[in-house]
C-alpha cells in the first residue's frame, strides 16, 4: 500500500508546485524509495490535447498515448518513471465518466451527485497502481479557494480519511511577497490560504514557501504558530537559477525530512544525491557555449516547447556546454530571404506545429540548414518541412506540400508528399481514421517502433537498430515518394515495422541533417540526455569550433 502526499497551491498560481512535486519525487528517490506521480487538474477539457500551446503550453504525450499537462514532463525528467494515462485526470475527464456511467444505468437509479459520485471517481483514479509504489505523489492543479477545484479537494480530504492514520500527508505551496518599501517578507496571503484549505478540512503537513530570498527565523516561527505547522517543516523554496538544482536545493531546506517526518519514518534513510550533484555540475560549469535556433510559430511562450528546450538543455549538459536557444518566428520569412535571421546560429531545430501559418519559413529554415550544412533537427512537423523542401528544391516537385495545408484551406493546391493518414497498424490492432473524425485524442498517440536503417547516422546515434518513440500527429510522410528522394540523397533512414510509415529522414552529404516523425524531446533526462539531442548538440558544437 502507497503512502500519499497530496500538493495543492495558494496565493497565487504558476509558483511551480510541479516542480517541486517532481524534485520531492527525485528526493524520495534518493533514499532509495519508488515514485509515481500524478496530476489532478480541475479544468473542464476532457484533456489537454484540444488546448492551444498559447493557453496551456506543451502538450506532453505518454507512452500509452494520453495527451497530458506538461507536468508530467517534470515528473519524467526528475524521476525518469514514465509516466502513464492514469497519471493525469481533468475534472472534464472525471465528470464524463460519471455521466457515461449514468448513462448505462450503472448508478442503479440514484440522484447523481458531486458527493459522493465524482469525489468517489476522483477518489478511485488517484487510487489506481496503489501496490506498485512506496510513494505516491499527487498534484492539485489551480489554488486553493478556486471553485472549480472544490471536488479534488474534498475528494483528498475523503481520502485521507478512509486511509489509515499516517498514509497521507498534505504539502500546501505558497508565496511570500516581498515588499521592498518595508523590506520585509509578507506572512499574511499565506496564513490566509492556509485558513482557507482548513476551512475545507485539509490542514497541512508540510508547508512549502516560496520567495526570492531566504525567511529569515522570525517569518518561519510566526508561520508555523499561525498556520498550525511545526517550525521545520516551513520549507523555504528560493527563486533558482536552474530547475535542476531544485533537488539539491529543497534537500538543504529540509523537504524531503520534514515529508518522512510527518509520515513518522524514522530513522530516515540517507539519500544518495551524487545524480543530482553531477547534474548540477555540468550545468554550472560548462565548458563553452552553442547557439541554436528554434524556429517555429509559439514562440512567444517558451511553455508551448517545454520539453524540446529541456531536451536541449541536457544536449547541452551532455556535451558540457550551455546551450543558448534563441526563439525565431517562421512567419518573419514566410516571403522573404531567411538567411539574415539565421546566420550565426550553430544549429537549428524545427519543432512539431499545427496548421499552415509559418510553415513557408520553416521550409526555407530547412533548405538553409541543408544549403549552409548547419546542423538541422526536425521533429514532427519539422521533419515534414524537410522533406517537402527536399521534394519542392532538389527532387523537381516543386508543387510538394501537406494535405494539412490543403485541409485547412478547403482547396487543392499541392501535391501531398505529407498525406492525412487513414490506417495504422497499433501493436496487434489496425487503427483507422477520417479527416472529419473529433480533433480531440484522435491522432497517432504514444509509443510505437520504428526499425533503423543499419549503417545510418541514426543507427549511429542511438547505437541500435529498433528504437520506440513517442508519437503525436495526423499527417504522414508518403512512401510513394520515397525512391526519388532517396535518388537525390534523402536517406529513409528510420521506418514502421511494417515499412509503410517513414519515422526518419537524414540527408547523405550532410554534417547533420536528420527529421523525425516522433517527439525525442520527451524521453529525454537530465541524466540521461537523449541521443538525438545529445549528439545534435554535439554537432552544433563542431559547428561553434569552425565559425
Ligand atoms: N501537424 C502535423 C501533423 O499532424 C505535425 C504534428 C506535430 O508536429 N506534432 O502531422
Amino acid at each position: 500500500m502507497a503512502r500519499y502526499i497530496f500538493i495543492t497551491g495558494g496565493v497565487v498560481s504558476s509558483l511551480g508546485k510541479g516542480l517541486a512535486s517532481a524534485a520531492l519525487g527525485a528526493l524520495l528517490q534518493a533514499r532509495g524509495y519508488t515514485v509515481r506521480l500524478r496530476k489532478l487538474d480541475p479544468y473542464l477539457n476532457v484533456d489537454p490535447g484540444t488546448m492551444s500551446p498559447f493557453e496551456h503550453g506543451e502538450v506532453f504525450v505518454t507512452d500509452d498515448g494520453a495527451e497530458t499537462d506538461l507536468d508530467l514532463g517534470h515528473y519524467e525528467r526528475f524521476t525518469g518513471v514514465s509516466a502513464r494515462k492514469t497519471d493525469s485526470v481533468s475534472s472534464g475527464r472525471i465528470y464524463s465518466n460519471v455521466l457515461e456511467k449514468e448513462r448505462r444505468g450503472d448508478y442503479l437509479g440514484k440522484t447523481i451527485q458531486v458527493i459522493p459520485h465524482v469525489t468517489n471517481e476522483i477518489k478511485d483514479f488517484i487510487e489506481i497502481g496503489d501496490d506498485e509504489v512506496d510513494f505516491m505523489l499527487c498534484e492539485i492543479g489551480g489554488t486553493v479557494g478556486d471553485i472549480e477545484g472544490l471536488p479534488f479537494f474534498e475528494a483528498i480530504r475523503q481520502f485521507s480519511q478512509d486511509k489509515p492514520r499516517g498514509q497521507c500527508i498534505f504539502m500546501h505551496l505558497t508565496l511570500l511577497p516581498y515588499i521592498a518599501a518595508s523590506g520585509e517578507l509578507k506572512t499574511k496571503p499565506t496564513q490566509h490560504s492556509v485558513k482557507e484549505l482548513r476551512s475545507i478540512g485539509i490542514a497541512p503537513d508540510v508547508l512549502v514557501c516560496r520567495s526570492e530570498g531566504p525567511i529569515p527565523q522570525k517569518e518561519r516561527e510566526k508561520l508555523a504558530l499561525f498556520c498550525n505547522v511545526r517550525p521545520d517543516a516551513v520549507i523555504a523554496a528560493q527563486d533558482l537559477k536552474s530547475i535542476y538544482e531544485a533537488p539539491l536545493a529543497y534537500h538543504r531546506e529540509g523537504l524531503d525530512q520534514a515529508v518522512l517526518d510527518a509520515f513518522g519514518i524514522a530513522p530516515a534513510p540517507k539519500p544518495d544525491l551524487s545524480r543530482w550533484e553531477d547534474v548540477y555540475d555540468r550545468i554550472f560549469h560548462p565548458e563553452g557555449e552553442v547557439k541554436v535556433a528554434i524556429v517555429g510559430k509559439y514562440t512567444q511562450l517558451e511553455d508551448a516547447y517545454k520539453s524540446i528546450a529541456e531536451a536541449l538543455t541536457h544536449g547541452g549538459m551532455a556535451n558540457r556546454v550551455k546551450v543558448k536557444v534563441e526563439w525565431v518566428d517562421a512567419e518573419i520569412f514566410d516571403k522573404e530571404d531567411a538567411a539574415p535571421h539565421l546566420e550565426g546560429f550553430h544549429a537549428i531545430l524545427v519543432p512539431g506545429g499545427f496548421g499552415e501559418r509559418g510553415t513557408e519559413g520553416k521550409i526555407k529554415a530547412a533548405q538553409f540548414a541543408r544549403e549552409r550544412k548547419i546542423p538541422y533537427l526536425g521533429i514532427c512537423l519539422g521533419m515534414q518541412m524537410a522533406v517537402i523542401e527536399a521534394a519542392r528544391n532538389v527532387a523537381q516537385l516543386p508543387d510538394a506540400g501537406s494535405e494539412e495545408f490543403d485541409h485547412e484551406a478547403g482547396e487543392k493546391r499541392f501535391t501531398p508528399v505529407v498525406y492525412h493518414l487513414k490506417e495504422w497498424v497499433q501493436g496487434n490492432y489496425t487503427v483507422q481514421r477520417k479527416v472529419t473524425d473529433d480533433k480531440g485524442g484522435t491522432m497517432r498517440l504514444g509509443a510505437y517502433t520504428a526499425n533503423l536503417k543499419e549503417g545510418s547516422k541514426v543507427a549511429g546515434v542511438y547505437g541500435t537498430t529498433t528504437i520506440e518513440e513517442r508519437h503525436r500527429h495526423r499527417y504522414e510522410v508518403d512512401i510513394k515518394y520515397r525512391d526519388q528522394l532517396e535518388a537525390c540523397g534523402l536517406s529513409f533512414s528510420g521506418m514502421s515495422p511494417d515499412g509503410k510509415l517513414p519515422e526518419i529522414v537524414e540527408w547523405k552529404d550532410h554534417p547533420w541533417f536528420i527529421g523525425v516523425q516522433f517527439h525525442p524531446e520527451l524521453k529525454s533526462k537530465p541524466f540521461e540526455p537523449h541521443p538525438l539531442f545529445a549528439d545534435f548538440v554535439r554537432a552544433a558544437k563542431d559547428t561553434s569550433r569552425l565559425v
